[in-house]
């Protein structure tokens, strides 16, 4: 019998707002969540964005118990609005255990209640039957399972997670809302930056979710607001020999042909490189086989 694979599903790769239209039928309106099916049946799910709305409903198709681990990179709107649209969320039967940063201003447990306040939501935080734990994350490596977790933290305002995954001869990493300095610029950090770090972080990753927002100018104007110009994402992954770059954290307003554009100047540009990295951006819907 063969091997049973992880798969990994892009529910949302959008970054900001979700932002729906025939143009970005192709990648996907819906802000940021991955879903990582373990073949041992365990459950990973990467972000609350938007997203997490249509893996909620499918989750609760399967007609099984849902128990998942929710990994939170950090808690800016695109990351945790969907949470409230979780359906699995609803269902005494199921356990959800939210993993994120410890924030001084904004303890981890008010993620789900705060943005369901009567004055933003019409449903009480009450009613989330399911049992649902929240543990903060602060030593760089942790185990799910079969699964070895490290966290780095991101240069993005507040404090934000990347997360190694290493399992089954994988290593998947992902880093998303991660502003990459262009050697040149004087951006401002917003942590002991190095490159060098993100370098070890991703080396010899099989495969790389980075955050690819900005393409042209865009960098110049939003320089500080803690995303990537797409050209360093790619630059990075082949610095870092990286087999698979996935471009993710599109901008709201990329649309298909903007982004397919990055993509085949990304293939040519790591041609040009002499790097054996392969380029691609995250397509909501799709899955890969790990
Ligand atoms: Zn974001
Ligand atoms: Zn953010």
């Amino acid at each position: 019998m063969p091997h049973k694979k992880t798969a990994l599903t892009f529910w949302g790769t959008r970054g900001s707002i979700p932002s729906p239209g025939k143009d970005k039928s192709k990648y996907g309106g819906n802000t940021s969540c991955i879903e990582l099916q373990f073949p041992n049946d365990q459950l990973i799910i990467l972000d609350g964005g938007t997203g997490i709305r249509e893996l909620g409903n499918t989750l609760v198709m399967r007609n099984k118990q849902v128990r998942a681990s929710i990994l939170l990179s950090h808690y800016h709107w695109d990351h945790i609005q969907g949470l409230p649209f979780f359906a699995p969320a609803y269902n005494a039967n199921n356990a959800l255990t939210i993993y994120g940063a410890n924030h001084p201003q904004f303890p981890l447990g008010n993620v789900l209640s705060s943005q369901m306040e009567s004055i933003h939501f019409p449903v009480k935080a009450s009613s989330l039957a399911a049992h649902i734990s929240f543990k903060e994350l602060s030593a760089e490596v942790s185990c799910f399972e079969d699964v070895e977790v490290r966290i780095l933290r991101a240069n993005h305002p507040g404090t934000t997670f990347s997360y190694s995954f290493s399992f089954d001869n994988h290593k998947l990493v992902y880093m998303t809302d991660n502003e990459l300095l262009p050697n040149t610029a004087q951006a401002k950090s917003h942590i002991d930056y190095t490159r060098d770090n993100f370098i070890r972080f991703i080396h010899g990753a099989d495969t790389l979710i980075h955050d690819a927002q900005y393409s042209g100018r865009e960098y110049e104007i939003k320089k500080g607001w803690g995303h990537s110009h797409w050209r360093e994402a790619l630059t990075l992954a082949a610095e870092g020999e990286v087999k698979q770059l996935i471009l993710f954290h599109h901008d709201p307003d990329h649309n298909d042909t903007l982004i397919d554009t990055l993509v085949k100047e990304g293939t040519a540009l790591l041609k040009e490189m002499s790097s054996s990295t392969r380029c691609s951006a995250a397509m909501e819907g799709s899955t890969l086989y790990l």
